[in-house]
Parts: C-alpha cells; sequence; structure tokens
C-alpha cells in the first residue's frame, strides 16, 4: 500500500518571519495516492467520528475517480465550511480516529483529502447555491461563529429567512479573530461565509445582542432565535502584576494580530506591544497561535510556560511540533507565580515556580505541584495569558428565564433547545472552549429541531 501522504510544509525558518500558510496543501498526485489508501471498508467507523456526518467514503471515492467535483458537493452536502475544517479539524481525535487504517498509526488523511477538494473548488470559483422558496419563517442567530454560520445556512436551506446578528465588525467569529493566518487564511473564511450568505442569509455585523436589541425582543420579532455567542470571554490568573503595561489576554493579543490586522505589520500601524521575550502561559491551541505570532512579529524569543507536562498540553500534536521547528521554547512544568514590574508599570520578566506531576485530579490528569524553593525568573517584556475563556454574559441584559450553569454557559436539551420556548443554542456558548466542528455539529442539531418547531 502507498505510504500516507505527508504535508507539504513552508521552511520553518522562513515561515516563523512570516504570516503565510504554513501547511501548502495536497497536488492532484498526492490526494490520488492518498485517495487511493482507503479500503472502502463494508462498516465504515469514520463517519461516526465526524460531528457533522460527511459522507467521508463517498467523496473519497470520487477522488479516486478523479471527479473532483463530486467530491467537493458530496462533501458540501452536510457541511458548508470545507475548507476551514480541512485546515483545523482535530481529525486525529475525529474521522481520522476511527479509520481502520488508524490501527497501524497511519489513517487514510480525511483531512487533507476535505481541504484539497475545498481548495480545488475555489481555485475554479465555486458554483453559487440555488435559494429555495422562502416559507415566511423568520430566525434570528446570534453571532457569526462556526455555529451560528451552520445552523443559519441549514436553515436558509429550508427556505426559512434568517438573519444573522454579530457583535464584532467582521463575520466568523474565532476563525476570523483568533486563528491566525498561517493557518487559516481570512481570504479562506470569507469566501465560506459568502456562500452562506448566497443561501439568502442576511448578515448585520457591529450589533450586540443585549445592547442594540436584547433577546427578549428578539424572541418576540422572530419566529425563533440560535445563540451561537462562543465564549469569548479570557480567563486570568488572579496573581500579581496580571494589570501590568505588556500583560495580554490571548484573545486580545490575538484580535489585534488578526481582526486589527497588525498580522499586515507594517502595512498596518496596529496598537501592539512587539516584545523581545514573550512568555505565553499555557498549553492548548489558543497557546501555540499566540506564540507563534509573538515569534512572527519580531520576538527574539517566546517562550511556552505550562504547568503540567509535554503528555498533557492539550494542543493539537501537529501545532506542537510546528511551533517546536520554529523554535518556540517550551518550559514545562513551569507556573507562574508574580508578574514583575519594570519601568512605568511595564512587565519586566516573570517569577515562576517548578512544578512536578502529582495525583490524577476529577479530570483523571495528574494534578501539578509546587516544588518548594524552586522559585526563579524569566525574562520578559510580553506577557500573554492563554488559560481559558468562557461565555460572555452580555447575552443575557435584558432577556428573562434564559438557564445557564455555574460555570455560565447556557443549558440546552439534547435538541439544543434551552430554557426559552423559541430559543435555541449550540457551540461554545454551550460546552465552554471546545472545537469548530463541535460547535457546527450543534449548530446542525439545533438547525433541525428548529425546522421542526417552525413546522409545527
Ligand atoms: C486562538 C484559537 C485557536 C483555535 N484553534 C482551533 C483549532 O485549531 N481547531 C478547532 O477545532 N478549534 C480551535 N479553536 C476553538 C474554536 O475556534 C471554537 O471552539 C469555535 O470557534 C466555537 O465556535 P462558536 O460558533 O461556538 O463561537 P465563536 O467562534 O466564538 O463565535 C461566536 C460569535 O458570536 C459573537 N457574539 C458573542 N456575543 C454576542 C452578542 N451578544 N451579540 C452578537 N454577537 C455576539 C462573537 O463576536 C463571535 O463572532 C480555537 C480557538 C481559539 C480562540
Amino acid at each position: 500500500m502507498t505510504d500516507r501522504q505527508a504535508m507539504p510544509l513552508q521552511d520553518p525558518k522562513e515561515r516563523a518571519k512570516n504570516f503565510d500558510e504554513v501547511a501548502l496543501g495536497y497536488t492532484d498526485e498526492m490526494a490520488l495516492a492518498e485517495a487511493s489508501r482507503c479500503l472502502e471498508c463494508k462498516n465504515p467507523k469514520c463517519v461516526d467520528g465526524c460531528p457533522v456526518n460527511i459522507d467521508i467514503p463517498g467523496f473519497i471515492a470520487h477522488i479516486k475517480a478523479e471527479d473532483f467535483d463530486g467530491a467537493i458537493e458530496t462533501i458540501k452536502l452536510t457541511n458548508a465550511l470545507p475548507a476551514v475544517c480541512g485546515r483545523v479539524c482535530p481529525q486525529e481525535v475525529q474521522c481520522e480516529e476511527l479509520c481502520v487504517l488508524a490501527k497501524k498509526g497511519k489513517p487514510v488523511a480525511i483531512g487533507r483529502l476535505e481541504r484539497f477538494c475545498a481548495d480545488y473548488e475555489r481555485k475554479k470559483g465555486v458554483t453559487p447555491p440555488v435559494r429555495p422558496e422562502s416559507t415566511g419563517k423568520k430566525v434570528a442567530v446570534i453571532g457569526a461563529g462556526p455555529a451560528g454560520l451552520t445552523a443559519a445556512a441549514d436553515l436558509a436551506k429550508e427556505g426559512h429567512e434568517i438573519t444573522i446578528f454579530e457583535s464584532l465588525h467582521d463575520t466568523g467569529g474565532v476563525l476570523t479573530y483568533g486563528i491566525p493566518e498561517f493557518r487559516l487564511p481570512k481570504a479562506i473564511v470569507k469566501e465560506e461565509v459568502e456562500y452562506i450568505k448566497q443561501l439568502g442569509v442576511d448578515v448585520k455585523v457591529d450589533y450586540v445582542i443585549g445592547k442594540i436589541k436584547t433577546l427578549d425582543e428578539l424572541r418576540n420579532e422572530y419566529d425563533a432565535v440560535f445563540l451561537g455567542t462562543g465564549a469569548g470571554l479570557p480567563k486570568f490568573m488572579g496573581i500579581e502584576g496580571e494589570n501590568l503595561n505588556g500583560v495580554y489576554s490571548a484573545n486580545e493579543f490575538l484580535t489585534r494580530v488578526n481582526l486589527m490586522k497588525a498580522y499586515q505589520f507594517p502595512d498596518y500601524d496596529t496598537p501592539i506591544k512587539r516584545g523581545k521575550n514573550v512568555i505565553v502561559v499555557g498549553g492548548g491551541n489558543v497557546a501555540m497561535d499566540a506564540a507563534r505570532s509573538a515569534l512572527r512579529l519580531g520576538a527574539d524569543e517566546v517562550s511556552i510556560v505550562y504547568r503540567r507536562g509535554e503528555d498533557e498540553l492539550p494542543a493539537r500534536k501537529e501545532e506542537i511540533e510546528n511551533a517546536k521547528e520554529e523554535g518556540i521554547v517550551f518550559r514545562l512544568l513551569t507556573n507562574p507565580t508574580r508578574i514583575l514590574e519594570g519601568e512605568n508599570m511595564t512587565v519586566n520578566g516573570v517569577e515562576c515556580i517548578k512544578m512536578e506531576l502529582g495525583e490524577p485530579d476529577e479530570s483523571g490528569r495528574r494534578s501539578p505541584v509546587a516544588v518548594e524553593g524552586s522559585e526563579h525568573v524569566i525574562p520578559a517584556d510580553i506577557v500573554i495569558i492563554a488559560i481559558g475563556t468562557s461565555p460572555n454574559p452580555m447575552i443575557f441584559s435584558g432577556s428573562e428565564g434564559l438557564d445557564t450553569n455555574s460555570r455560565g454557559t447556557i443549558i440546552v436539551d439534547e435538541s439544543g433547545k434551552t430554557s426559552l420556548d423559541n430559543v435555541y443554542a449550540g457551540g461554545d456558548a454551550v460546552t465552554g472552549a471546545a472545537t469548530v466542528i463541535s460547535a457546527m455539529g450543534a449548530g446542525k442539531v439545533a438547525a433541525k429541531a428548529i425546522n421542526e418547531y417552525l413546522s409545527n
């Protein structure tokens, strides 16, 4: 059997200095070779691993037959954001984990093939979708991230009139303001959003629900409402020095890099501090993105400071490898205790303590325990905190009776319905920070339930 086709990448030394996409994509030959590895299982498990149920064997069979149009059509039956998912989905713990070939460590590269099909269609020119006849029913979708966009696309395909309300000046949610250009080019997100607009979806940006209009008002004006408001409120550590000039939440830092276009430096004079010694606290995808962005903005040294070990790093393996190749320093089993103050309330280093792993906590992960007397100072002029986020409570002002749990996430039943009659929710606003595809899956589930509700 042909070996799993590697993804061609930009050279690490070069890419550490630019914001161009790191992964370059398969050629036709590579896609055909990779598709030929699919065993066409009688009872394929891969589809069970996909939260939006793409007909994976079906689209791969089209690639094998060199029918790339058929392949992308098959994907788009259930996924309106294939170029996004082909780039950022953690396939290794979803569809690819269930591929029979995963047992030998080399599953079919389903994500790379999905990206290939989406890129093929973009190069050729996307065929505009057919708009169905209107049912006259109106649905308001709050938030233009993957959950909201997917719910909007599915409901528009049913003929309902959809309006998306987005608080930022651009669509895409985290896809636009969080994930950097070198992993997910903005132009690609824009094109996929454009396709959804062509289904008849109306998008109102700069529109904060909870301020300009309340949820209760929307419930009266629309037949149903979907909340896809994400989890964009950053958490902090609560240590001394977090108020100093030069301390950012990863959300703020990445918003300045992406949405405020610091990545196009020097063409854009975005207000952002370009540090020489940058410390990023955290070990997830967000931390990797912040660290690699800081490096590309010209830092001499960027360190990831994480309180657990290598095996516990929650970021995708691929992103950890990429970050290491680019020269990001990993200071593992290390925890910040204090941010030190320099002149004019600026950052002048971070005091840290070494950690060791103790007994497993309720999540099953071994808890880090501080090693007495191991305090040390790491020089830094910028500190970026990437230790998680929670839902922004703005949506709740002026709405009564929307149940949430102690973490501030919205409570829904299995159909995505909230405690309010015609209000549904999904994505990070319900689960807390998770993944693009799980948000899309939740958008789909809720869209199905809303459609049934409107049909009755
Ligand atoms: C830096 C970063 C990197 C990531 N990398 C990956 C990755 O590689 N792979 C992966 O699968 N996942 C990744 N994730 C997680 C993933 O992006 C999220 O799980 C996903 O975007 C959640 O989608 P969502 O639609 O629920 O919310 P969001 O994408 O957060 O979208 C919510 C939208 O709602 C808007 N909104 C909020 N409140 C209001 C309001 N009151 N009125 C109007 N609009 C409002 C927000 O402005 C936002 O645009 C990453 C996250 C971050 C932050």
